[in-house]
């Protein structure tokens, strides 16, 4: 397969979906890093409190390190606060750190609530452009599982969502909920917004119930989901305690292979496509 093109102009990609342990974050992470490894400039933003993003690219988010909440909420410029990752060359990361969570709430009462991170990203490649610096060719967002501010802010930078899903019973009702919430927002706060990707993640691919949802999920939505699977993979779970992802931590093991597979076939379509529900 050929590796990840660069972009005509950069993408920036929310990975998001309401409900929590679906995969979003090995999925940000793997992709972000998949993508860097391609030759690509990729900028993570960590939007989740929990930080796990941050854990798994090995940035550090203590206290008394900056992170994406100073930049939204105190108005920090971004490039103060983005690291680069030390595994993997050309892939930076705005880390979360625990004042993250209080931000959902001061956001409330903010001016512009639910464009700040896209301000920020603006200024951003304002930045680099005046600088004549090198601009990232992807901005991965990953967003926490609620659907609160920081999400939106997500969903209103963001050209495209790229969505995990878990090959489960209950997956295509969720699916269902997320999408009528992207089109509330391409409604009123980002009419370019597209779904980039649907990735079915933790394929199992023994059991019966994993293909027919699989098959459910294509059906519905045939122009948005991958080729590529990811499957159940052991050492996806574990690299984030070891700091990495799983694309240095195990480069030849399936998990790495299908990311790396993922990551290309989305690199390789132009933009994504507009949900027909979202029109209304
Ligand atoms: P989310 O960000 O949506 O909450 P995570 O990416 O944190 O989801 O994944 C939830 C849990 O499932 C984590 O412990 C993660 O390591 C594990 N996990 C994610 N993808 C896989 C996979 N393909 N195989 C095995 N475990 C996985
Ligand atoms: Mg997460």
């Amino acid at each position: 397969q050929q590796r990840s093109p660069k972009p005509a102009t950069p993408r920036i990609v929310a990975v998001s979906n309401q409900k929590g342990g679906v995969g979003k974050t090995t999925t940000a992470v793997n992709l972000a890093a998949a993508l860097a490894q391609d030759g690509l400039g990729v900028l993570l933003i960590d939007m989740d409190p929990q930080g796990n993003a941050s854990t798994a690219l090995s940035i550090p988010h203590d206290e008394d390190d900056l992170g994406i909440y100073d930049v939204i909420i105190d108005g920090r410029p971004l490039i103060r606060v983005v690291k680069e990752c030390p595994d993997i060359t050309g892939l930076w990361c705005a880390p979360s750190t625990m004042d993250l969570a209080g931000a959902e709430i001061e956001l409330v009462d903010m001016p512009h609530r639910e464009r700040r991170l896209r301000q920020v990203i603006e200024q951003l490649y304002a930045a680099l452009d005046r600088s004549r610096r090198p601009a990232p060719d992807y901005v991965v967002i990953d967003c926490p599982p609620s659907l609160g501010l920081l999400t939106l802010n997500a969903l209103v930078a963001a050209d495209e969502v790229f969505i995990p899903i878990q090959c489960e019973y209950y997956a295509l009702e969720g699916l269902t909920a997320l999408m009528r919430t992207i089109g509330l927002v391409q409604g009123a706060l980002n009419p370019t917004l597209t779904v980039g990707a649907i990735l079915l993640t933790m394929v199992d691919g023994r059991t019966n119930l994993a293909a027919q949802v699989a098959d459910e999920v294509r059906a519905h939505f045939p122009a948005q989901v991958l080729r590529n699977t990811i499957p159940r993979s052991v050492r996806l779970s574990e690299s984030p305690s070891f700091g990495q992802t799983v694309m240095t931590y195990d480069p030849t093991g399936t998990g790495a292979l299908s990311y790396r597979a993922a990551a290309r076939e989305y690199a390789h379509r132009q933009g994504g496509t507009h949900h027909k529900e979202s029109a209304q």
